[in-house]
């Protein structure tokens, strides 16, 4: 039985089962995908039989819908509307209750309540990637967010590699995908095929490994570990969009003055559906309430988006009046600047904004007209730019 985590395993649909049943005994609240509401959801399991087998999602610009599989595969979906952002970053937090006393004092009492201990079932690759991204921009500055902090400290990554790419994935041309980088607990590759259906399972930590050694599994057989990795460099080749093969910074650097951002705002709405489901953004604003007695008041944080008109407001005005400079600001930040800031792309090709985008706006695609309009300039650089 190969439990050091050097070695993969082979789990069944029981092993899987008996995976839940383990993170849940050992006191985690188990979050995976399940179908609700017509889309595959992220949400609290309590056992194998809530996760959407044999259900897989249509993807285009715009568009989202859940159809049949008939191989009953349980992960053959790509990103939903939710990312894990939602329990790690979640999008309303209460930070202080303060109360008048009967004597007039306030009593200010800081949420110190402790943090979920989440197992998350199913983190695609580019979602492993951009909890990397969420870890370096929420704690790894100067600066912690304690919130985040804890959530994330006590949470156990079951990762799954990705065989079946939506049509608005784009992970492999931003190289978090399909094949899962570090930071998981556990890593399974779904197979499914004449010799069953069955999960290759690989550890990333002790815990993984001690988790793992609890399961009904057997070595990896040559067939299994072929099947998988054959899955997974498929995916690869089926990868639905891609980013211009260039330094995107650079692209977005030398191409402020674009026309292609008048065209992109006279489609955008500034809805900051596309900030909403973005699993890397991480902006937040933070709002006072209080009761109609003027004796208990909270402070919540919730999320922000750069599209929201009083996100750059300063007292003479918003910064960035226009959709053009607010859509700018999203793509150049999310492309280019998001390197200057904290090292890496902002961007994991996960392909949500695309999908949720109410008028079906393509980073993607962007990018490849902005690439476009740069190279169609005279060569002295004096025309459009
Ligand atoms: S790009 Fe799409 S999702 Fe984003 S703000 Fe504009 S209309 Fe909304
Ligand atoms: S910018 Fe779009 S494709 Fe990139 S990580 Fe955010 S939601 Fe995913």
């Amino acid at each position: 039985m190969a439990t050091d985590g050097s070695s993969p395993v082979v789990i069944g649909k029981d092993g899987l089962d008996a995976l839940i049943a383990t993170l849940t005994g050992r006191g985690r609240t188990v979050i995976g995908p399940t179908v609700r509401d017509g889309a595959i959801v992220l949400a609290e399991i309590s056992g194998g039989g809530e996760l959407p087998y044999g259900r897989g999602v249509e993807l285009e610009a715009g568009t989202y819908r859940l159809r049949e599989r008939q191989d009953g595969a349980a992960f053959a979906h790509s990103a939903g509307p939710q990312s894990w952002k939602t329990f790690l970053h979640p999008p309303r937090v209460r930070e202080w209750s303060a109360e008048r006393t009967p004597d007039g004092d306030l009593v200010v009492t800081e949420d110190d309540t402790v943090a979920p201990s989440y197992a998350f079932l199913g983190v695609r690759p580019c979602d492993l990637r951009a909890i990397a991204i969420q870890d370096r921009v929420l704690t790894g500055g100067r600066y912690t967010d304690p919130s985040y902090q804890g959530r994330r400290e006590r949470a156990f990554l079951v990762a799954v590699e990705c065989t079946e790419p939506g049509a608005t994935c784009f992970c492999v041309s931003m190289g978090t995908g399909p094949a899962t980088g570090p930071g998981y607990d556990l890593a399974l590759t779904e197979v499914v095929d004449a010799d069953g259906h069955r999960f290759l399972v690989r550890a990333g930590s002790e815990e993984g490994a001690s988790v793992l050694a609890e399961l009904p599994q057997r070595a990896a057989d040559p067939a299994t570990a072929t099947a998988a990795r054959e899955r997974v460099a498929q995916a690869a080749d089926r990868m639905g969009r891609s980013m211009p093969l260039v330094d995107l910074q650079t692209l977005m650097r030398e191409t402020l003055t674009a026309e292609r951002w008048d065209d992109v705002a006279a489609r955008c709405l500034t809805c900051g559906n596309c900030t909403m489901v973005c699993p890397t953004c991480f902006c937040t604003s933070t709002e006072d309430v209080t009761d109609l007695t003027g004796d208990h008041a909270e402070r919540w944080r919730h999320w922000e988006s750069c599209f929201d008109l009083d996100f750059s407001h300063l007292p003479t005005g918003p910064v960035r009046e226009s959709p053009r400079s607010r859509y700018r600001q999203w793509a150049t930040h999310k492309l280019g600047t998001w390197f200057d800031q904290f090292g890496s792309s902002g961007c994991v090709g996960c392909g949500r904004c695309i999908v949720w985008c109410p008028v079906g706006i393509d980073i993607t695609e962007e990018a490849h007209a902005l690439d476009r309009e740069r190279a169609a300039r005279p060569p002295d650089g004096t025309g459009p730019s």
